[in-house]
């Protein structure tokens, strides 16, 4: 199909009145979401209102419905919860509150609405929408609306984010809010381990979930718990035998914590509530441990948003005004999600069914079709996590006669030992004879190998750094003596894992100083994707990188435009400028020219990250993101090695011999190394096409720039079974 390309420039919100509100429980990201839709609506020539206080703003109007500008929405993109307020609003839920709503909208002209809020909150949008008609003409019959408002205002567009810590929504990956609930849930999780390891204790944690199980789940995979209990999974009867006998197993294999971690929502075969309480007097019970319940609660909910929540919302906002500006009177309520790394429309309602679903299911405990309804991508979690907690006896195992080896190589990044655990057990998993090789193809060279059992990787998810160790020495200075090895130890595949960047290490806020400016530094070589990324999720005015060249003259509007920014109420800047992204213009240079320009109206600090940004304990999306994707690779290298096997030999002389597994839009794809050669600028050590470059523009627009963005991704509206048939590799 040949597509015609779509710019921003040719869409206008001219004449248009967007309203924006967040409904339903709070969530942290949701004031990124208000300020790109802020912005991007003043960007396009809309008039943009907050509605106050969610739905109720809508129906007491007054006050509550102000316009909003560009100013009004700064330095908000850190803050959790939402800064406009969301409420329960029983009125919305009567045709009288509705009709209220309604009045307030015409008289302000507001025929686009973006909601941010639960299923909830989105249904409750929907129906307003499809009453939308028949409540103007009762308007019109009883005189507040004229006959001619009723005709202006025919239409009502809708938009909604989905606002929410449980991400319990189906049709998107991540909802807005998830990602740092995680982060809270982690850092309790982290703190708890160190007090636990010290008097051996088992830990019950109740996290939020009603009735959705997924940030239990993730969390249990984030930090290796002993054992999750979730709604959509019920444990088999006989269960509390089962968990203890897995604890005691546990801890006379020298660990000496145990982690059982219990969504709110836990129920059992017949749909009675599992209480931590009564986890505790289990496991005191039977097995006389030193046990204490911990319950989350609200910690979850607070606390600043996550650097992906931030982008999440930022990326969402900017779609749901583009959504907003393409609407026509016939098209059905959507809402903007995340499908991998893209971002979708669906139709609402389809989303909210589907939801709705998934608890029906439960209800009559149909859990299996319950897991399957949530999505590939939670079904993948659960499958993950069973794979991995679960040490299966060497009886039940499959013996393979492969060995096979892990190292890492390059910097080492947080995550990396996520995925040599996830390796290790999934390769013993699978029947292998698992090698870990320390100090990356040096160690190898040298014969730094040995075989990895499955305790030896316990506890690794959650730690920073490289436990195996890692070198950036390329293998090629080595070759023979690393071909010695293999040979010694007879290896029939390698998985290599390296070369991962996180962005969740700049948390850079530079909020509550007057009139400054601060100029960053940060790492990847000469890819910019830290940068960028980063500066999408601090708000960045200016984020400099190799990929995208800038001259002296870039430079001076750059500092012009920040001067202009500082005088209005505006109070801090913030530049990021990648280590390598120019020769000349370097961080000195930067700091020195803005600070010379911004005499007397701001002055700058600057600030190079260096190596605290692959330091401390990774993020729980990268402990998951390694732990999922190197299951994935050792499952892949079960296969090939099966399917390449022949008398007593294993050949690796096709393409996909050496592949790099990556996530390439919406799934997860093995390419061929060889193929990777013609993509890969070798001298600059960056793909020559980069994925992110896409969302720069979208950075300087909320930035306030003047920029050409191709919007030609985005627009169509999907289903949500056909995306879930085709989306076979979710993460
Ligand atoms: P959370 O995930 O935090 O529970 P939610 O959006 O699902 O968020 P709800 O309390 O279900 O939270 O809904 C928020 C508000 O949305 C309600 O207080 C009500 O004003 C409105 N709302 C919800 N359902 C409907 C509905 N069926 N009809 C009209 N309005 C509704």
């Amino acid at each position: 199909m040949q597509d015609t390309k779509k710019f921003i420039e040719n869409l206008s919100g001219a004449g248009k009145s967007i309203g924006v509100l967040t409904s339903g429980g709070d969530a942290q990201g949701m004031n990124a979401a208000v300020r790109a839709v802020v912005r991007m609506g003043i960007y396009v020539g809309a008039k943009v209102f907050f509605i106050h206080e969610g739905y109720q703003g809508m129906v007491d109007g007054g006050d509550n419905i102000k316009e909003a500008s560009w100013e009004s929405v700064s330095s908000m993109l850190q803050v959790g919860g939402t800064v406009i307020g969301s409420a329960r609003c029983k009125d919305f839920r009567t045709h009288e509150g509705r009709l209220r709503a309604a009045l307030n909208l015409v008289q302000r002209g507001i025929t686009n609405l973006c909601v941010i809020g639960g299923d909830g909150s989105l249904t409750g949008a929907n129906l307003f929408r499809e009453e939308w008609s028949g409540l103007l003409d009762e308007l019109v019959q009883s005189c507040q609306i004229s006959e001619e408002a009723s005709q202006t205002h025919s239409a009502l567009h809708i938009v909604g984010m989905v606002g929410s810590i449980d991400n319990d929504f189906c049709g998107t990956d991540m909802t807005i809010g998830t990602d740092s609930a995680l982060h809270r849930i982690i850092e309790v999780v982290d703190a708890i381990m160190t007090t636990a390891q010290s008097h051996q204790r088992t830990f019950v944690l109740e996290v939020m979930g009603r009735h959705c199980g997924y940030l239990a789940l993730v969390s249990a995979l984030a930090c290796g718990a002993d054992w999750v209990l979730i709604p959509e999974m019920p444990p088999k009867d006989g269960w509390e035998e089962q968990m203890c006998h897995k604890l005691s197993e546990n801890r006379a294999d020298k660990k000496r914590l145990n982690i059982i971690i219990v969504a709110e929502g836990a129920i059992d075969q017949n749909n009675k509530p599992i209480t931590t309480e009564l986890i505790k007097d289990l496991v005191v019970r039977c097995l006389g441990f030193d046990t204490r319940v911990t319950i989350l609660g609200h910690v979850q909910r607070g606390g600043t948003p996550s650097a992906f929540d931030r982008i999440l919302a930022s990326r969402m906002g900017v779609e749901a005004v583009l959504a907003l500006l393409e609407a026509s009177p016939g098209t059905p309520a959507c809402v903007v999600s995340l499908c991998g790394n893209q971002a979708v429309r669906l139709p609402l309602m389809e989303c909210v069914q589907m939801t709705q679903e998934v608890q029906k299911a439960m209800d009559e405990k149909r859990f299996e079709e319950a897991v399957k309804l949530r999505g590939r991508s939670f079904e993948n979690n659960l499958n993950t996590y069973k794979l991995l907690s679960h040490r299966k006896m060497n009886a039940e195992l499959p013996r393979s006669s492969f060995n096979v080896a892990v190292l890492n190589v390059g910097a080492p990044a947080a995550g990396m030992n996520a995925a040599v655990r996830s390796a290790v057990r999934v390769g013993i998993t699978e029947g292998h004879t698992v090698f870990a090789v320390s100090d990356g193809f040096e160690g190898f060279s040298k014969g730094q190998i040995k075989e990895f059992k499955w305790g030896d990787v316990g506890g690794w998810t959650g730690q920073g750094g490289s436990l195996l160790g890692t070198k950036r020495t390329l293998p090629a200075k080595h070759i023979d003596k690393i071909a010695e090895q293999m040979r010694i130890h007879n290896i029939n595949a390698l998985l290599v894992i390296g070369g991962f960047e996180t962005c969740d290490r700049i948390k850079q806020s530079a909020s509550g100083t007057k009139h400054r400016v601060f100029i960053i530094e940060t790492m990847g070589g000469y890819c910019g994707y830290l940068a960028t990324v980063g500066g999408l999720a601090s708000g960045a005015d200016a984020a400099y990188i190799y990929e995208e060249p800038f001259d002296i003259r870039d430079l001076q509007s750059n500092v012009e435009h920040l001067t202009e920014k500082m005088k209005t109420s505006i109070q801090r800047g913030l530049v990021l400028r990648n280590e390598n992204s120019s020769e000349n213009y370097t961080t000195d240079f930067i700091y020195q020219l803005y600070s010379e320009e911004g005499k007397g109206v701001f002055d700058c600090r600057k600030n190079v990250l260096g190596h605290m940004q692959q330091g401390g304990a990774p993020s729980p999306f990268d402990r998951n993101f390694g732990t999922k994707i190197a299951a994935k690779a050792m499952q892949w290298i079960s296969k090939k090695l099966k399917e390449f096997y022949r008398e007593g030999r294993v050949f690796a002389n096709t393409e996909d011999s050496a592949c790099l597994l990556g996530m390439r839009r919406r799934a997860l794809v093995f390419q061929p190394v060889i193929q990777l050669k013609d993509e890969t600028d070798f001298v600059h050590r960056i793909p020559k096409e980069q994925w992110w470059l896409r969302l720069r523009p979208l950075m300087k627009i909320l930035a306030k720039y003047k920029t050409s963005y191709d919007v030609s991704d985005s627009g169509q509206l999907e289903h949500i079974v056909r995306l879930r048939a085709k989306d076979i590799s979710a993460i």
